[in-house]
């Protein structure tokens, strides 16, 4: 009897597969009623977000599973359970909506969305029972600046999480009306032409509230442009990767590093050359300038370990970063440490950050990534007694998302902030930094490599 019964709920499964798999629409249960949704699909920054409970479009909207979609874009999310709320959040936004309410607040600024948009209890049948909170993706997306875009054809969704926020632009932001109504009228004489559709990144960027170069921006831009067009076996080849190597189905993700052999460690000091990075608030030193200076002394200190360290630049040169994963992957290194400095429009802003890609984002991975970012953070501060800004997941930058190994991208202080950069211009600050990053690596390695 008991094999009767598995074998008829193995066939059931397989006949809601199938179906699932034939047909665009499916049925799910909303307030008690069943409910028929097409199924949509979702990309952020050219990779396909195919999720277990798939993303859907009812009234001409967009809904996702609010917990991975904020996975997905790197924001964070609580559920209140009692009042039925949703909180996201990501650096300095916080969106609140309530389930079945048109009422939201954004950063505590009480707002409306359209009916067809408000938040659902959705109880999904595959590819198990259970309740979803599901969230218009649209809304969320652009509420953190991200533009997004839309196939009806394919019933896609592209989300591109690169902001052209220009810093550059600050200085202009405080002219005369004369300007920005001069902006206006040049931006609507090229609204008829084909080139103002295509964004042109010609200032540098906020990237999920991190500073990137535009030199890193139209890289990343067109790394990803690539991918979704089906470029993703050239794409892969270019960061040294084989696309064959990685079959989601069969990845084990590990907590530790087994290192087999010598471990071998990349130090990436970004940007470089025609790259400047971030200008520093005294408007003239540059961060590719801070973090050579940084890398090389880690690099030395460095060569006291048993390791194999490697560097992708040891002097004022442009490096793509696509050649900076490609070194790492190639070499098989075990761990990726680029270097940063940060730099924001608001001038306050100041302390130490570390950024990595979770294995959850990134399908590469194999072991968990937060712990290296999580000891080099804790390191620094407390070798520097900088502002903690925490670790946080960023899934969008290419020295972490195609790297395959344990990586991390330290933002190692705000050089637009007058203070930190006067700390950042001495020897002795740049020692207690090489120190915190030198003691974060031996710490990871102590806890979390097996040899
Ligand atoms: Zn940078």
């Amino acid at each position: 009897m008991k094999k009767i019964l598995l074998s008829l709920i193995i066939l059931n499964i397989l006949l809601i597969t199938a179906f699932a798999n034939s047909s665009s629409t499916f049925k799910v249960k909303i307030q008690n009623k069943d409910v028929s949704v097409k199924t949509a699909k979702v990309e952020v920054d050219g990779e396909n977000y195919s999720k277990e409970f798939l993303p859907f479009i009812k009234d001409g909207r967009t809904f996702v599973a609010i917990r991975e979609i904020s996975e997905g874009l790197g924001a964070k999310c609580e559920w209140d359970g009692d009042k039925k709320s949703v909180l996201i959040k990501m650096d300095d936004k916080e969106i609140k909506m309530k389930i079945d309410s048109t009422v939201v607040y954004i950063n505590d600024e009480r707002k409306k969305v359209d009916k067809s948009s408000q938040p659902k209890l959705v109880l999904y049948k595959n590819p198990r029972q259970e309740t979803k909170t599901m969230v218009p993706l649209r809304f969320i997306s652009e509420t953190f600046g991200y533009d997004v875009s839309w196939d009806k054809d394919t019933n896609m969704v592209k989300i591109s999480t690169i902001k052209a926020e220009g810093i550059r632009d600050d200085s202009t932001d405080e002219n005369t009306k004369d300007s920005k109504e001069a902006k206006k009228s040049s931006s609507s004489k090229n609204n008829g032409s084909k080139k103002s559709v295509e964004k042109d990144y010609t200032t540098n960027s906020i990237v999920k509230n991190v500073f990137q170069s535009v030199e890193e921006v139209r890289e990343t831009k067109s790394f990803e442009s690539k991918i979704s067009k089906g470029g993703k076996e050239e794409a892969y080849k270019a960061v040294g990767l084989n696309i064959d190597d990685f079959k989601e189905e069969e990845r084990v993700i590990k907590k530790k590093i087994v290192a087999d052999g010598k471990i071998k460690i990349v130090i990436d000091p970004g940007h470089g050359g025609k790259d400047r990075g971030a200008t520093a608030c005294d408007n003239e030193t540059y961060e590719k300038d801070y973090v050579l200076e940084v890398a090389t002394k880690l690099y030395d200190k460095m060569q006291n370990t048993p390791y194999e360290i490697l560097i992708t630049r040891s002097r004022d040169e442009f490096i793509k970063l696509q050649d900076r994963a490609s070194l790492s992957n190639e070499n098989n290194a075990h761990l990726f440490l680029s270097i940063h400095f940060n730099s924001a429009p608001n001038k306050d802003a100041n302390g130490i950050e570390v950024l990595y890609a979770s294995e959850k984002n990134v399908k590469i991975k194999t072991v968990e990534q937060k712990y290296f970012a999580k000891e080099i953070l804790d390191a620094l501060i407390e070798e520097t007694g900088a502002v903690n800004r925490g670790i946080k997941n960023r899934t969008n930058l290419i020295v972490l998302n195609k790297t395959k190994n344990v990586s991390a991208l330290a933002e190692l202080g705000f050089i637009s902030n007058e203070e930190e950069l006067e700390k950042i211009k001495s020897d002795e600050y740049i020692d207690k930094l090489v120190e915190g990053l030198y003691k974060g690596i031996n710490s990871y390695i102590d806890k979390y490599v097996e040899e």
